[in-house]
């Protein structure tokens, strides 16, 4: 009777997750996307509840209440800017969980004396491996981005030699705890070992390339929690997992695509490797920036028939999605053309241009992609960029030596004129320099995003 019941509320709970992610596809129904998977997850947690093989339910209460406050008062407190750091905690802690279940199961298998088969065994492996890489790695993910270590790539000679070795290493004693479960020892190298491993692989990749990783750590969360289901047997863990990894594979490539790079470039490039001939490149092309007035920018609009937004991280920063909405209304009022160009990287998460500007109500169809917006800078009057910097980077097309040479940027320096609003000449996340911020068409604008475009509001009114 049970057995039937929690199947059918394991296919409810699929269902809804299949149905939340679809939704997740577009801002606009993003929101009730989120509402109908967390239902899902809802009703798969009560449909477990009610699972016969409990046998005491005080921990299982007590960690729901802890985790939930715990949760609850995160997500709550966090700002917009750290969520990246919050969804890398996250997935670090859904490695470590499906760990956790995978070695307790085998624990509880051997002290039952039941010999699991390969079956069982396989799957343990493969959850406790991709569970701690997923932890370590996301621990180092989480540490760059909240700057708690530097951003930029620590590379030491024979790196990848010593990954593959540990690679292999770890792979062997999974082959090993396959045919010899019963030694406890086996298992616990497999979580240390994996655990140095996703240190190791993780702290080579940095600056524009973290979304990629980011993205990968995603989806291992999901391939450990698709294990852990195998191995406790629980369909709506292997559907869930499944869909996690998969969705985060997908994600990848995006990303990898975004920069052009291949995954494998991103996982052994180690990029910035080529830092030094950057800084050379840059200071040799490097001239004096123009810095100008909220007036002077007016001004330029008011002969101006095309305008492009080019929002980035500092825009999350600022909190200046609804001023620049206002801007572009009040531009758009005076008859000229806005639209907002939006580069798959910026910001610090994916989509993170589009979840901010939908939340001060851009409409939908006014953002622009970076493929379709690319051939309209060279026929716009002003390009306005709010505390973007790598996306607009064109070291990226022009700059053999650049770290970020070959990724796709938005090609702003074609605009008639470029204002930059930032609050210094500081490099973005990559920590490279920025050649468009001196080049004759452009205006810096220095100060607060959010202010900034503030006072441009103040200072077209009185055009
Ligand atoms: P960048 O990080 O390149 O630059 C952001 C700029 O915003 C900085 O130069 C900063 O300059 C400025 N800024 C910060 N605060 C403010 C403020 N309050 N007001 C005005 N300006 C401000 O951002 P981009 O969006 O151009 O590029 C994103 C970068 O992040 C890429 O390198 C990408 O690879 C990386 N990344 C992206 C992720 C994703 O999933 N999207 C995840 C992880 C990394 P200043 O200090 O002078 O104000």
């Amino acid at each position: 009777m049970f057995e039937s019941i929690s199947a059918y509320a394991y296919l409810v709970a699929s269902a809804l997750f299949i149905l939340g992610l679809k939704r997740l596809g577009s801002p606009r129904t993003a929101p009730q996307g989120n509402v109908m998977a967390a239902g899902g997850m809802l009703i798969a947690i009560v449909a477990t509840l009610f699972h016969q093989d409990i046998v005491r339910y005080e921990g299982i209460i007590a960690g729901i209440l802890l985790g939930s406050i715990i949760g609850a008062a995160t997500a709550y407190r966090v700002q917009m800017t750290a969520m990246p750091q919050m969804v890398a905690i996250f997935n670090g802690l859904g490695g470590a969980a499906s760990a956790l279940v995978a070695a307790s199961e085998l624990t509880r298998l051997n002290m039952a004396g039941a010999n699991p088969d390969a079956f069982i065994t396989v799957p343990i492996a493969l959850g406790c491996l991709i569970g701690a890489v997923t932890l370590t790695g996301s621990l180092i993910a989480f540490a760059k981005l909240q700057e708690i270590i530097s951003g930029s790539p620590i590379l030491f000679p024979l790196q990848n030699g010593l990954n593959l070795l540990i690679a292999v290493g770890v792979l062997g004693l999974s082959v090993l705890l396959v045919m010899d479960p019963s030694d406890p020892r086996l298992l616990w190298s497999i979580v240390g070992l994996a655990a140095f491993l996703g240190i190791l692989l993780v702290i080579p990749i940095g600056g524009a390339d973290m979304p990629v990783v980011i993205s990968l750590l995603n989806s291992y969360s999901g391939l450990a929690a698709c294990a852990t289901g195998f191995v406790i047997q629980n369909q709506v863990l292997i559907i869930s997992g499944s869909l996690v990894g998969a969705s985060g594979l997908i994600l990848t490539q995006i990303m990898c695509r975004a920069m052009n790079r291949s995954l494998a470039n991103v996982l052994f490039g180690g990029f910035g490797a080529t830092a030094a001939n950057t800084a050379i490149a840059t200071s040799a092309s490097g001239g004096i920036a123009k810095s100008g007035t909220p007036d002077d920018a007016a001004a330029i609009f008011d002969a101006a028939r095309s305008v492009i937004i080019v929002p980035g991280y500092g825009l999350a920063v600022a909190q200046a999605q609804h001023a620049v909405r206002d801007l572009g209304d009040m531009l758009e009022a005076r008859g000229i053309e806005v639209t907002y160009a939006i580069h798959p990287v910026a910001g610090r998460m994916p989509g993170h241009m589009n979840v901010l500007l939908a939340e001060a109500d851009v409409p939908y169809e006014k953002l622009v992609e970076m493929e379709r917006i690319n051939s309209s800078f060279p026929r716009t009057d002003v390009a306005l960029v709010i505390g973007a910097n790598d996306v607009t980077n064109p070291d990226a097309r022009e700059n053999p030596g650049s770290p970020i040479y070959g990724m796709p940027i938005l090609e702003v320096d074609k605009a008639k004129t470029v204002m930059v609003i930032k609050r210094s000449m500081s490099p973005g996340f990559a920590g490279i320099e920025n050649p468009l911020f001196t080049m004759p068409q452009t205006i810096m604008l220095f100060g607060d995003g959010k202010s900034m475009v503030e006072s441009l509001i103040s200072a077209v009114k009185e055009l």
